[in-house]
């Protein structure tokens, strides 16, 4: 097919993320992708600042992924699991629990499920039903995951009459992370500490357990927030004997310059999920850890998903962490950070900019008001460069093989991006 074919059926058929059919935003034709770059339908080469939604952290067509895939197809592309186990899945489980010291695992099909999973635990461990997070969060799309996304500048207020009523906390201060211009941080901050736990001790004695994306929150808007509330949601949940649900889907593997998120307050969840990075942005796969002690009073856990421990999803990820761990992430990520830093110090104070803000490998401009997404897009594909704004949010989270020149590539093009608004 040539692109103009695939755009036109894509056109006629085709649903993408948060659109109509056909979409309102312009869609365009990949071709193949390598390394760091994609390649559409017209030969045009765009530098990826996306990572594939944070997920391909390795770059594509990686010749150590394509193997085990190719490897793991020889043997089985998928069994079921009901009954059955094989290598690849309990590898991966085993190698997760001992990267998060959290000892039982359920290999989900997406973060979403994941996180379903997690909540499910967490009603199943408690025997309550009500759930505690802050605002400005992102869960997933599924009907529990939506429940605790936020509640107002969520994508999905057209489901508020169906979704149960949780507890939500304020949105805790943006205070984490690095400035260009190297702004001291001026967390944490005593009063919205004393708002979590105002919070959780009004609630406690109908709470299942405390969800939070820790560090991070993502898709919710891109905010950092200082570890100290973190560590402050453990200790009321260990006082209350509640649950800490880490979502770390987006900031796991890396990504904020530490393994997981939780590691930046030094703190360990009951129930944590993972997602996106697990595989190198190669396939569908996430994952639910718990500690044995929750598993255990737990018993029977009522999921089970089809394609659950897909063989081949599993060889992948098996690979992608073996990946992770051979090459310097710390040292890469560290890198990327000190590049967005300096490549966005233009855009700090530009007309229409509110905040710059970097953490790890994602770089950050919020705006005053809503980007024209595809605008924004045209100007930074103009300077090679795929981003997918959002929002009020001009931002990049970059795969940890992108050289200094490309990432030099991804900040010019969001700098040039701010001249448009
Ligand atoms: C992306 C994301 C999810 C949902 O994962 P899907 O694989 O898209 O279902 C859940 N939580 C967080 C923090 C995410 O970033």
């Amino acid at each position: 097919m040539d692109a103009a074919e695939v755009l036109r059926l894509d056109r006629e058929h085709v649903w993408h993320p948060y659109t109509g059919v056909p979409s309102g935003v312009p869609v365009h034709v990949v071709r193949r992708a390598e390394g760091v770059r994609i390649t559409l339908g017209d030969g045009r080469e765009l530098i990826d600042g996306m990572a594939s939604w944070w997920a391909a952290v390795h770059g594509y067509n990686h010749p150590r992924l394509n193997r085990a895939a190719r490897d793991q197809l020889g043997d089985m592309a998928h069994v079921m699991f009901g009954g059955l186990t094989h290598e690849p899945a309990v590898r991966l489980a085993h190698r997760l629990a001992g990267m998060t010291g959290l000892d039982r695992v359920f290999l989900a099909d997406s973060g979403s499920v994941a996180v379903e999973v997690a909540i499910k635990m967490a009603v199943q461990y408690s025997g309550r039903s009500a759930l505690m997070t802050v605002r400005g969060g992102y869960h997933g799309d599924t009907f529990a995951a939506m429940s605790v996304c936020d509640p107002v500048g969520g994508m999905h207020h057209l489901f508020t009459g169906m979704l149960p009523r949780h507890v939500f906390a304020p949105m805790p201060p943006h205070d984490y992370g690095r400035r260009p211009g190297g702004t001291a941080q001026a967390g944490p901050d005593e009063v919205y500490l004393a708002e979590l736990t105002a919070a959780v001790e009004a609630h406690a004695d109908r709470l299942a357990a405390i969800i939070v994306e820790p560090v991070v929150q993502g898709a919710g808007g891109m905010r950092f927030y200082h570890p100290a509330y973190l560590r402050r949601l453990r200790e009321l949940a260990d006082e209350h004997g509640i649950l800490l649900i880490a979502d770390e889907i987006a900031t796991g593997f890396g990504r904020t310059g530490e393994m997981f998120g939780c590691d930046h307050a030094g703190i360990r969840p009951d129930i944590m999920c993972v997602g996106k990075a697990l595989t190198g942005g190669y396939m569908t796969l996430a994952a639910t850890l718990c500690t044995s002690r929750v598993a255990e009073r737990i018993g029977v856990l009522m999921h089970g998903p089809t394609y659950m421990g897909n063989p081949l999803a599993c060889a992948v990820a098996g690979a992608s962490l073996d990946l992770l761990a051979e090459r310097p992430w710390r040292e890469e990520v560290a890198h990327i950070e000190g590049a967005l830093l300096d490549g966005l110090a233009p855009a700090v104070g530009a007309p229409g900019v509110r905040d710059v803000r970097v953490l790890g490998a994602i770089g950050v401009i919020e705006t005053d008001q809503p980007v024209d997404v595809a605008k924004i897009q045209d100007i930074v594909m103009e300077h090679g460069v795929w981003l997918r704004p959002f929002g009020r949010l001009i931002y990049t989270m970059p795969p940890y093989a992108c050289t200094p020149g490309d990432i030099a590539r991804i900040t010019g093009a969001m700098v040039a991006a701010t001249a448009a608004l």
